[in-house]
C-alpha cells in the first residue's frame, strides 16, 4: 500500500519519499490509520519491518507546531536505540519541521537541558534519564498526547517497570498509549494493557516470527569447544558484518578480547562501558572499521545496522523471545542473513523452546575442521590482498621494491604477502573463555514451563518473572548507565546484577527458571 492512502499530510509524505520509502510495510499499513484516529495500539510485527515509522508517522502527523509543549514521548530501553529512533523521527519530520530531542544516561545532562530549551514537540529517551529530567522539572510531560513504549516487552519487565510507572504518572490520563515490539509474552501484555484504554492489538501474522530471509543453523558441541568452533566457522563464513551474542557482560568482554587476539576486527558492546565507548564501538561497526560486534541482548535490542550478514549466538538465549530479537539484527528490510546458534548438549531443550516459538526448525551445522578454517582464512586474505595491491602506491618505496624483486620470485613474494595478511599463526592463539554455569535444565525447571500458564500468578507475586533474566538484563544495562538511581532500584534486594549475571547463585538460578516463555 502507498503511504498516500494512509491519511498523512503532504509534508510528511514528502519526507517519506526523501527517505526512500515507497510502500508501507504491513505493520505501518495496519497501525497508522488506527493511531491517527487516536486509538491505543499494541503493534506487534517481525523485527526490521519498520515499527519506528509505524508509530512515528502518525505522531508526526498529529504534532501541532504552534503548541510549545512536549506532545509525544517515546521510551526506549537503550541509549543507542533512543538515538536511532530520534534520528528516524527527525528525518521523517524534516519537511514539517518538527523538533525532536533525545535524552539518555551517561551523557552530560546540562547539555541536554540546553537542548530541551528549544521546546521539542517530541522527546525520545531512556527511562532513567527521562525521569531524572522530569524530577528536575527540565522536562514536562503533562501535556503529552502520545506515549510510546518501544520494545514494549523489554520496557515492561521488572528492570524498567517502576520507572515506566513513574513516567506514566506524569502524563495526562487521557493520553494515547502505544506499545510496539516483535514479541509480547502474554504476562507482559497484561501489564501493558493496564496502562491503556481499549487497546487494539495488531499482530502481523507473519507465518513465522523470524524472517525466512535468515538461514538459521545450530551447532551442538561441548561448552569448552565453543570458542574454537566459532572462530573456525567465522573463517569459513567470512561474514561481512556479524553480531556475536554473549549471555553476560563478562562473556562479551572475554569474547571480544579473544576474537581480537585471534586477529578479528571485533569489539564489545554492553552496559558497563562508558557512553563514549559505546558510541565509538557502534560507530566503528557501522563504518565497518570493525566487522564483529559482540553484544549482550539488551545492548543490541532494536538496533538497525545495515548489512549485518550474520548473527552468532555464542550462548543460546535463556528466553526464546531474546532469540527472535537477536536474529532480527540481520535479515532487515528485505536483506538476507545467516544465524548460527551454539548449543551445549544439556541446552537442547532451550533450542526446542526457540523452535516452538519461531515455528521453524534450525538446521544442524557441522563444525568446520581446522583445515576448512585455514582454507577460509586464506581465501579471505586473498581478497584482502587484491584490495591492498589496488590501493598501494609504490612510488615512494620503489628502490626497496626493486631490491626485493631482484632477490625473490614473484611466487615467493605473493606467498609471503598472503601469509602475512592471513596471519595463520594467530589462529592458534590460546584463548580462555571463563566457563559459565550451564542454564538450568528446562525440564527440571518445570515449575517455569507449566507455571507459564499462570501468568496472573506470576504478575501478582511478580518476583518470579521480574527477578529473572529480562529484568536482569535491563538492570545490567542500567548499572553502567550512571543514570540516576532512585531508592527503589535497591529493591533488587542488593543482589548485584553483576553477581547475578556472572555467577548463578542458587537463588538466581531459581529465579531464572521463571524466565522461560510461558505458553498460554
Ligand atoms: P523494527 O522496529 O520493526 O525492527 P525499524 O523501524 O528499525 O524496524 O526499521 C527497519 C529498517 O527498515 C530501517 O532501516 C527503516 O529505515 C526501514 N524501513 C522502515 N519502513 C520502511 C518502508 N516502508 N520501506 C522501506 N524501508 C523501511
Ligand atoms: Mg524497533
Amino acid at each position: 500500500m502507498k503511504f498516500s492512502e494512509l491519511g498523512l499530510s503532504q509534508n510528511i509524505l514528502d519526507s517519506i519519499t526523501t527517505h526512500g520509502y515507497v510502500e508501507a510495510t504491513p505493520i505501518q499499513e495496519k497501525t497508522i490509520p488506527l493511531t491517527l484516529s487516536g486509538k491505543d495500539v499494541i503493534g506487534q510485527a517481525q523485527t526490521g519491518t519498520g515499527k519506528t515509522a509505524a508509530f512515528g508517522l502518525p505522531i508526526l502527523e498529529n504534532i501541532d507546531l504552534d503548541n510549545k509543549n512536549i506532545q509525544a514521548v517515546i521510551v526506549s530501553p537503550t541509549r543507542e536505540l533512543a538515538i536511532q529512533t530520534a534520528d528516524e523521527l527527525k528525518k521523517l519530520g524534516q519537511d514539517k519541521r518538527v523538533d525532536v530531542q533525545v535524552v539518555f544516561g551517561g551523557a552530560d545532562i546540562r547539555r541536554q537541558i540546553q537542548n530541551l530549551k528549544s521546546h521539542p514537540q517530541i522527546l525520545v529517551g531512556t527511562p532513567g534519564r527521562l525521569l531524572d529530567h522530569i524530577n528536575r522539572k527540565t522536562v514536562k510531560i503533562d501535556h503529552v498526547k502520545t506515549l510510546v513504549l518501544d520494545e514494549a516487552d523489554e520496557m515492561l519487565n521488572m528492570g524498567f517497570l517502576d520507572d515506566i510507572e513513574s513516567i506514566i504518572k506524569n502524563t495526562p490520563a487521557e493520553r494515547q498509549t502505544l506499545l510496539f515490539s516483535a514479541t509480547m509474552p502474554p504476562a507482559i501484555k497484561r501489564i501493558g494493557v493496564k496502562f491503556m484504554t481499549n487497546p487494539e492489538h495488531i499482530q502481523i501474522e507473519a507465518k513465522e516470527l523470524t524472517t525466512d530471509l535468515v538461514d538459521q543453523y545450530f551447532v551442538r558441541m561441548r561448552e569448552n569447544e565453543k570458542f574454537d568452533t566459532m572462530t573456525r566457522i567465522l573463517d569459513v563464513q567470512a561474514p561481512k558484518l556479524a553480531i556475536v551474542f554473549g549471555r553476560t557482560k563478562r562473556r562479551v568482554e572475554e569474547l571480544s578480547r579473544g576474537l581480537e587476539a585471534r586477529g578479528y576486527r571485533a569489539a564489545g558492546l554492553h552496559g558497563d562501558l562508558t557512553q563514549q565507548m559505546r558510541s565509538r564501538v557502534l560507530a566503528q561497526f557501522k563504518s565497518h572499521e570493525i566487522n564483529i560486534l559482540v553484544a549482550t541482548d539488551v545492548a543490541a535490542r532494536g538496533l538497525d545496522v545495515k548489512d549485518v550478514s550474520h548473527v552468532y549466538n555464542f550462548d543460546i538465549p535463556q528466553d526464546p523471545e531474546s532469540y527472535v530479537h537477536r536474529i532480527g539484527r540481520t535479515g532487515r528490510a528485505g536483506a538476507a542473513g545467516v544465524s548460527v546458534t551454539f548449543v551445549a548438549p544439556n541446552e537442547m531443550d532451550y533450542l526446542r523452546a526457540v523452535e516452538d516459538l519461531t515455528k521453524k526448525r534450525m538446521t544442524a551445522l557441522q563444525p568446520a575442521s581446522l583445515q576448512d578454517a585455514r582454507i577460509g582464512k586464506i581465501k579471505n586474505a586473498t581478497s584482502e590482498v587484491h584490495k591492498i595491491v589496488k590501493t598501494t602506491d609504490i612510488s615512494e618505496i620503489q628502490s626497496e621494491v626493486d631490491k626485493l624483486i631482484n632477490q625473490y620470485s614473484s611466487e615467493q613474494l605473493a606467498g609471503a604477502l598472503l601469509a602475512s595478511v592471513a596471519d595463520l599463526e594467530k589462529q592458534n592463539t590460546p584463548v580462555e573463555i571463563t566457563r559459565e554455569r550451564p542454564l538450568p535444565r528446562r525440564r527440571n525447571g518445570n515449575g517455569s514451563r507449566n507455571g507459564g500458564g499462570r501468568g496472573g500468578d506470576r504478575r501478582s507475586n511478580g518476583g518470579g518473572y521480574r527477578g529473572g533474566n529480562r529484568g536482569n538484563h535491563s538492570g545490567r544495562e542500567r548499572r553502567g548507565n550512571s543514570e540516576r538511581r532512585f531508592g527503589d532500584y535497591k529493591r533488587r534486594d542488593g543482589r548485584s546484577t553483576d553477581r547475578r549475571s556472572s555467577s548463578n547463585t542458587g537463588a538466581s538460578r531459581q529465579k531464572r527458571e521463571f524466565t522461560v516463555r510461558e505458553k498460554d
